[in-house]
């Protein structure tokens, strides 16, 4: 057999199957049920199809618009009817297993699902939030791992893989806003919050939300969009669609989906602009290549100049950082309303990548916002908690002391 190692190992490897299934806990948690929803636990607790709507509503009110985490702080709903619902349902959100605070505020949640069979090693997820000036972004995970395989990514080495439930998503939302203390819109605490490197933006903490955690959220589809339009909701959480940015590595038969159901900004990890190469970042691409990618793209509803979508790119040492790139680059976007998000890459322990040196980050950065784009680098937040981009990865899958003290290095001394 002539075949390189490198061809047959990638082949195999486009997707690997979700593995693991959710169990729901015997007390199920109303986080991340819709009305209707709601209004069907109310049913299964015995109140009466007259009532369900009116009862929905007000349940809804409690969980999202004020966060209660007890039935007790639910005061406008009777005492009997909170006690049935106690007995049958929880307000539970994922359970914090480690909370880990940046020397720069990133704080990184490591949560804990429950696995398929009881026993077994829980599932772990993580969650970030990174302030900055003017907004606060939490990172949010669809799937424990990642079915694809994209060679610069670490999540997508873990081989264990389950979605995440609409509960699961939203609760990620819910425990942020436990953690920072960010249910109410907070007029008179704004001092102190902004003395916290807080945003100002309605003076909440949590401004926008990306799907950009651990997973590919349109192979979970209809959890992602469930989850979503929860958090969106202007009589909830309150996130608009504006601010919240869906990511995928190109998902092509869901992306006209996800504009038809979801409505929320896209951004397309795009990393390379030749098939060849992007067959080998995102071996997806096999399966949907570049022009199909950027056909759905121009074909997404909505797309204006004042609603664009954001590219993605992984800034590789000699491998995609070339001019030449960035040329092409241009070329292909054309016609597309686009931003350039240039982010440098993140090593981790084993990975065969390293992050493009410094001028030429900027040389290709200029080129790009000299053809009309604007082309933010992303500054690494987190690094030395292990929070940046594609570097999540679940502690299931432990990481050996000496990887873990190897990461934490390269993390330190970028
Ligand atoms: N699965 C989705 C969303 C999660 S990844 C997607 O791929 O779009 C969020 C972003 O981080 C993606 O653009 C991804 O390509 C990028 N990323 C992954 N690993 C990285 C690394 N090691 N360094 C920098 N960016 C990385
Ligand atoms: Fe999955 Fe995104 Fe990582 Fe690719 S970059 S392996 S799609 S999480």
């Amino acid at each position: 057999m002539t075949t390189s190692l490198t061809t047959d190992r990638l082949a195999g490897f486009v997707e690997k199957a979700p593995l693991e299934r959710y169990v729901a806990p015997e007390k199920p948690s109303l986080v991340g049920l819709s009305r209707p929803e709601l209004a069907e636990a109310l049913a299964s607790v015995g109140v009466p199809a007259s009532q369900r709507k009116m009862r929905a509503q007000q349940i809804w009110n409690w969980l999202y618009a004020r966060g209660a985490t007890g039935f007790e702080q639910m005061t406008s709903v009777s005492k009997e009817l909170r006690a049935a619902l106690a007995e049958k349902f929880t307000l539970g959100r994922p359970d914090i297993v480690a909370e880990q605070v940046s020397v720069d505020g990133t704080r990184k949640w490591l949560l804990r699902l429950p696995s398929e069979n009881p026993g077994e090693r829980p599932h772990e997820v993580e969650c970030v939030y990174i302030p900055e000036t003017d907004r606060g972004t939490l990172c949010v995970s669809s799937q424990v791992g990642c079915t694809l395989t994209c060679s610069f990514c670490h999540t997508g080495t873990q081989r264990l893989v389950r979605n995440l439930t609409p509960g699961e998503i939203v609760g990620q939302v819910m425990l942020a806003r436990d953690r920072l203390g960010d249910w109410s819109a907070r007029p008179a605490a704004k001092d102190a919050a902004e003395a916290a490197g807080a945003p100002k933006e309605g003076g909440r903490l949590i401004t926008n939300v990306v799907m950009m955690g651990m997973g590919e959220p349109l192979y979970n589809f209809e959890a992602v969009r469930d989850a979503l339009l929860i958090v969106a909701d202007n009589e909830g959480i309150g996130i608009s669609k504006r601010r919240i940015t869906l990511s995928t590595s190109g998902v092509v038969p869901n992306i006209a989906r996800a504009g038809a159901e979801i409505g929320v900004m896209l951004a397309i990890s795009l990393h390379a602009v030749r098939d060849e190469l992007r067959n080998e970042l995102v071996p997806l691409n096999r399966k949907y290549p570049i022009k199909e990618l950027l056909d759905a793209c121009r074909n997404y509803p909505g797309l204006t100049n004042a609603k664009r979508i954001t590219f993605e790119y992984v800034m590789l040492k000699g491998v995609n950082d070339s001019l030449a790139d960035a040329k092409t680059l241009v070329k292909l976007l054309k016609g597309i309303p686009a931003k350039i998000n240039l982010i440098p890459f993140n090593p981790w322990p084993g990975s065969r990548y390293e992050c493009s040196e410094w001028e030429q980050i900027e040389k290709f950065s200029e080129y790009v916002f000299s053809a009309g784009y604007s082309s933010p680098v992303r500054t690494p937040r987190g690094r030395d908690i292990l929070a940046a981009c594609g570097q999540l990865k679940s502690a299931t899958e432990k990481l050996s002391a000496r990887e873990r003290m190897a990461l934490r290095a390269m993390a330190m001394t970028d």
